[in-house]
Parts: structure tokens; sequence; C-alpha cells
């Protein structure tokens, strides 16, 4: 990357840039819900399309200068079309939770009728805007939440659906943020015909593995699905609504002029070429490899003693009970942070513990995927985060882990060109 210009301008910025580019490269990055762009897709990021104001849709600008920015969002809403199945897309929202926002609108008629949602509770692995209080979901709409069964840990349907029957929610909300198995979205779709209610799917986490064939797809079965693009998918950071033809209106609408101005074009020609990356066969590999490397990780911390949630994994994540060590999630953020082991504390479904120091941590593997480890990596990996867990107060364990990181993360760079 050159940085040249911008040591030239603001050193404090540089500096900090240079020092981000070292950490990516030397540390392990295990957090669940990040990943590492191609290339292209970060040098798109940072075109000129960021000069250019676009308000309005393709073809139907309040702005003079869009043809070229025209092709750039054309081409992004016919490929997140292509690659989910999609009936209509909206590759506009800044983030997950814009879109979230936007989807949830334009479901409800801007909060003037059928207002309750229910979702997954965010202590049980839904996500904040799922409807916790302290958000904008908690506080613009009626909240129900469903969580995992006790026992199973897993997503129990007969007490959605039972829930569903009572409460009359005008949404009814599928996915999650700290899931490790699979969502039966053909289900949830059942279960809101059943009480007359709008099934919306957020695959923000998954969205990756529906593309390449190796999770069940959301579209056919939900009227709305929302998705961050930089997660398992490897696109820039936002979002898109994908929609039958019937919400088509209702969700533009609801991004701009509803709660967006202007959109962020550099990045949406980012996702265009991200979507583009993603109809490659090589991207169906690539999320075989990400579910590949959580079930063995999985495995290998489970054979050294550790409790996972649900007692593995059907995906790209796994979440650890580290009380069963006698740790709690933050400390156990930490000490892997010291061996330079990235991953991030999270509630655990039946937690009594607070979110700000919880019982779980959330590993997940896609970005270490990108960088083209595998099995046998993960094994050794499972077995460094294991040790550094299982003896927090050894300096020669920490000493050991942290020279194997280092080895791994020289053995698979992240950008050569970086
Ligand atoms: N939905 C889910 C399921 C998520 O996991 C996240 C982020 O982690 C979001 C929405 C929000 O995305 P953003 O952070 O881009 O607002």
């Amino acid at each position: 990357m050159n940085m040249k210009n911008i040591k030239n301008t603001d050193r404090q910025i540089s500096e900090a840039v240079k020092n981000e580019i070292n950490r990516q490269k030397n540390t392990l990055e295990l957090i669940a819900s990040e990943n590492f762009v191609s290339s292209a897709v970060l040098e798109t990021a940072g075109t000129v399309l960021t000069n250019k104001y676009s308000e309005g849709y393709p073809f139907k600008r309040y702005y003079g200068g869009n043809q070229f920015i025209d092709i750039c969002e054309d081409l992004a809403i016919k490929r997140a079309k292509k690659i989910f199945g999609a009936e209509h897309a909206n590759v506009q929202p800044h983030s997950g939770s814009s879109a979230n926002m936007a989807a949830y609108f334009a479901l409800t008629d801007w909060l003037k009728k059928g207002r309750k949602i229910l979702g997954m509770r965010l202590d049980h692995g839904g996500h904040l805007t799922h409807g916790s209080p302290v958000n904008f979901s908690g506080k613009l709409f009626e909240i129900v939440s469903y969580g995992v069964d006790k026992k199973t840990q897993m997503l129990d349907y007969d007490e959605i659906r039972k829930i569903a029957k009572k409460e009359k929610p005008a949404i009814i909300l599928s996915g999650a943020s700290a899931y490790p198995r699979k969502i039966d979205f053909k289900m949830f779709r059942e279960i809101s015909d059943e009480t007359c209610a709008y099934h919306m799917a957020d695959i923000a986490h998954i969205a990756g593995l529906i593309v390449a064939g190796q999770h069940q797809n959301a579209v056919p079965y939900a009227d709305v699905v929302t998705t961050t693009t930089h997660k398992t998918l490897r696109g820039p950071r936002g979002a898109i609504i994908l929609s039958k033809k019937e919400h088509a209106e209702a969700v533009d609408k609801a991004i701009f002029p509803g709660i967006q101005g202007g959109p962020l074009e550099h990045i949406i020609a980012a996702k265009a070429v991200c979507f583009k990356e993603a109809m490659k066969p090589e991207f169906v590999e690539y999320q075989k490899q990400i579910v590949k490397n959580a079930r063995t990780l999985a495995e290998e911390l489970m054979n050294n003693g550790l409790t996972l949630v649900t007692d593995g994994t059907d995906n790209h994540l796994m979440l650890v009970d580290v009380t069963k060590i006698k740790l709690t999630g933050k400390a156990a953020e930490t000490i892997l942070d010291e061996v330079g082991i990235t991953v991030n504390k999270n509630m655990i479904p039946y937690d009594n513990r607070t979110p700000k120091d919880p019982s779980g941590i959330r590993i997940g593997t896609p970005a270490l995927t990108t960088r083209g480890m595998g099995e046998s990596e993960m094994k050794v990996i499972g077995k460094i985060i294991s040790d550094v867990l299982k003896n927090p107060d050894s300096n020669g364990v920490k000493l050991k882990a942290r020279s194997t990181v280092k080895e791994l993360c020289e053995e698979f760079p992240i950008y050569n060109t970086v």
C-alpha cells in the first residue's frame, strides 16, 4: 500500500495505519465477524468514487454527472441479485444496523401499524438490532424474543412457534451473531405463514456460506433479507437488503430518502467487486474450507478439555464457555491477546455473568482461512489456545505460543503488497 501522501499530510494517521497493518500481519485474527478483503476490493474502496454525490438510484439521480457511478451501482445490484437468487437488491446501506433499520421500517409502514417484532435474544446469540433495549430497535419497536433451549443450546422451533402464536408479531426475525449451528429458514417461513407475520432474515454472519451453497439460503423463504458485506462474504464494510419484488419500493424508500442521504459509491463499487469474486469456483472452495477449519478447531479445543456451546459447530464460529476452566470471557480475551490471538468475549446462553465480562469467547475461522490456513494449522492453533487458557500464569506457555503465532503469520502472509 502506497502511504506516501498520507505520510506527507498527516503523520499521526499514517503512523496509526502502519501500526494497524503490522497488527493485522502479525496476529492471528479469530474474530468471527472479521475478514481480509482482496487487494481488488481494497483498491476499489480507495478510489475517487468517494468524491461523488449520487442521491437516488441508478438512472434516477438527484445530481448530475452520475453516468459512471450508475454503471458501478447497477452492476452491484445485478450481481447481488444473481449470487443470492433475489428478486430485488438495495446495495446502499452503510452498515448492517442501517440495513436492519430500513428493513423494519419497510415492513412496518414507518411505525404506523403492526409494531411488534419477534427476534433472537442478544444474550442467546442475536444482534443488538434484533431488539435490545439499548438499541433503536428496542426503543422504537415492541420487542418479544426467543432464545435457545436450555439443554441443547439450540433453536427450538416449537417454542418459537408457540411465542409467535401468542404474541402475533408483525415481523419474525431469523438470523444471529453468535449461533454455531444451522438455521432453518424454511421453518421460520412456515411459522411466519401460520401467524400471518412477515419473515425477515438477517444473514450477516453466514452470507458467504449461503452464496457458496454451504448453508440453506434464506432468500426463498424470507420477505426481506439483510446482510453485511464484510464478514464471511469478504467484501467492504457495509450491507445490502434483498427482497421480494412486492417490497422493493418500500425497501428503497426506507433507505433513501428514509434513513440515508448520499450513498458511499466507492464502497458500493467495492461491493460489486466482492460479488464478482463470490461467483468464482474458488469462493465455494474458500467457504467449504471455512467450515472444515471451524469443525477441526472446535474438535481440537474439545479434545484439549474446553467446553463448547452445543458441543461443536456447523458453521464458521464457535463459542467457548471459559468459566469451566475458571476464567471469564474478558480474562480469556486478554490472555489470548497477549500471545497475538484475537478473539472477542461473548455472552453464552443462560449466562449469569454480565456483557462486559461474560462467560464465553467467540472464535471464528473466516479470516485465517483467507490467509490460506487449513485443518493442520487449526489443530496447532487449537492446541495453543487451549494451552494458554488452561495455564494463564505460565510465562513459558505464553512464550512458546507467541513464537508459534509468529511462525504461522510469516508462513501465511495477508497482503503481499502491504
Ligand atoms: N446483524 C448481525 C447478525 C450482525 O452480526 C451484525 C454485526 O456484527 C450486524 C447486523 C450489524 O452490522 P454493522 O456492525 O455493520 O452495523
